[in-house]
């Protein structure tokens, strides 16, 4: 479908020299360098070195970047990332589900492409698309197909009811094989279990029985201790109690925050502090995006907002709030810091979603998900002896990124989407928010 949207090829699959960056690799086994280089070939990191030879590789001059592995996000509803500017809260956000009824499967291949272009645009290379949108079987492969034309690598979680109907095993298998004919092997499927909890259990036996991973609700599985396990994904977590942190560690459960959207519908902050101080592994813990109806595909915000989170907890449990002199003289070693923030940004949401084998850090062996962002911009400064990681969290943007390789894939080149009529994209994001509207206005009225 629409074959007129999809991105032609992007260049860059061969060889690639990515020289004289400050490399961030995220892998303990391998040292931060102030100024090195990422070899990669064939979609696949062959080194991660200072002054690496290459004669034959392309070469991508890094000066003044940060180099390090693309943002991982973990849980996002993609279909209504087209809401922009009209829901401002809960009550909102849920109203406007009703625009659910007129959406056709070309209207969640708009959104859902518009969505992972975001994305990618903002240095995000892995995306978790919380499908639970679809109410056909076509819907599913028009978002599937958003996934694979827009270049992201992605878990495409299908819901277990759809229509109104508890999905069958042969739906499931059906997907997953689409995922696999069609998805130049950076798609996956995941299992979307039903809120109510009706027909979990034979719904995480069938996603068992397939390999789908992750498997995941909002969380309501809990309920049901003895049939979950690491690769579920427990989301959002504001007032979370500290029996269900114990549940979720015991299980090697994993955890999806949602930064931006549960302090915008008042929430609460994402429980960062709690987590961390039960010993919830760091690996465990992921950002994401959540809904961009209400607020922005930014990494950057979501872990900044993730570090100021888990500030506000340890200052709270140690009774200082409102003393900003009494905070500044207690010299508080804070549990979760950038570095922390940033790992769990990459590697942690790759493991989170089943993918560390593959993604997460620049270890030699894996895909290459690699971006560059840059320092030298009016809100960044490339002094020297600074920590890049304090820098870019608290002050960069998407519109850093200067460039995002995906599987080895150069789909974002000196601040540009490449491939992509970025005004087509989002005039016909705009177009179908408003053509819904229409119909469902329409709709009303008869
Ligand atoms: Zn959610």
């Amino acid at each position: 479908m629409n074959d007129h949207n999809r991105a032609p090829e992007a260049h860059g699959s061969g060889e690639l020299l990515i020289r004289g960056g400050h490399v961030l690799p995220i892998d303990p086994a391998i040292p931060e360098m102030p100024k090195g280089d990422v070899h990669v070939r064939d979609g696949v990191i062959v080194a991660v070195a200072q002054n690496i030879e290459a004669p034959d590789a392309q070469i991508i001059d890094a000066t003044k970047m940060v180099v390090m592995p693309g943002f991982v996000e973990t849980h996002w509803h993609m279909w209504n990332g087209i809401w922009r500017g009209i829901v401002d809260d809960a009550t909102a956000y849920f109203r406007t589900h009703m625009l659910l009824h007129h959406y056709t499967a070309e209207d969640h291949y708009a959104a859902v492409r518009f969505a992972a272009l975001d994305a990618i645009n903002a240095g995000i290379t892995t995306c978790n698309n919380w499908a639970h949108g679809v109410r056909h079987s076509e819907d599913a492969e028009a978002e599937m197909q958003a996934l694979v034309d827009s270049g992201i690598r992605a878990k495409f979680c299908y819901p277990c009811v759809v229509g109104g109907h508890a999905t069958n095993i042969d739906d499931l298998k059906n997907a997953r094989d689409w995922a696999e004919a069609h998805g130049n092997g950076l798609l996956g499927l995941g299992a979307l279990l039903d809120e109510t909890g009706a027909h979990i259990e034979e719904h995480v036996a069938m996603a068992r029985e397939l390999g789908l991973r992750p498997i995941t609700n909002h969380g309501g599985f809990l309920a049901t201790p003895d049939l979950i396990g690491p690769e579920f994904i427990f989301t959002h977590g504001p007032g979370i109690q500290p029996h269900a942190i114990e549940l979720i560690k015991a299980k090697g459960v994993k955890v999806a925050f949602c930064p931006c959207t549960d302090p915008l519908i008042g929430n609460g902050l994402p429980p960062v502090y709690a987590m961390s101080c039960a010993e919830v592994p760091l690996d465990n813990l992921s950002f994401s995006v959540d809904v961009t109806g209400q607020t922005s595909a930014d990494p950057f915000a979501a872990l900044r907002m993730l570090v100021d989170s888990g500030r506000m907890q340890q200052v709270e449990a140690g009774n200082l709030t409102g003393s900003l002199l009494a905070i500044a003289q207690a010299g508080i070693k804070w549990k979760f810091g950038y570095k922390d923030a940033l790992r769990v940004g990459t590697l942690g949401g790759a493991n989170v979603l089943g993918l560390a084998d593959q993604i997460g850090s620049l270890t030699p062996g894996k895909r290459a998900d690699i971006i560059l962002v840059r320092t030298d911009e009016i809100n960044m400064m490339p002094a020297r002896n600074i920590d890049p990681t304090c820098l870019m969290l608290q002050n960069a943007k998407p519109n850093n990124v200067d460039t995002v390789i995906i599987d080895g894939h150069i789909r974002k080149r000196y601040g540009q989407l490449i491939g992509v009529d970025i005004d087509a994209v989002v005039s016909s994001a705009a177009a179908t928010l408003h053509q819904l509207r229409v119909r469902a206005a329409t709709a009303s009225c008869a």
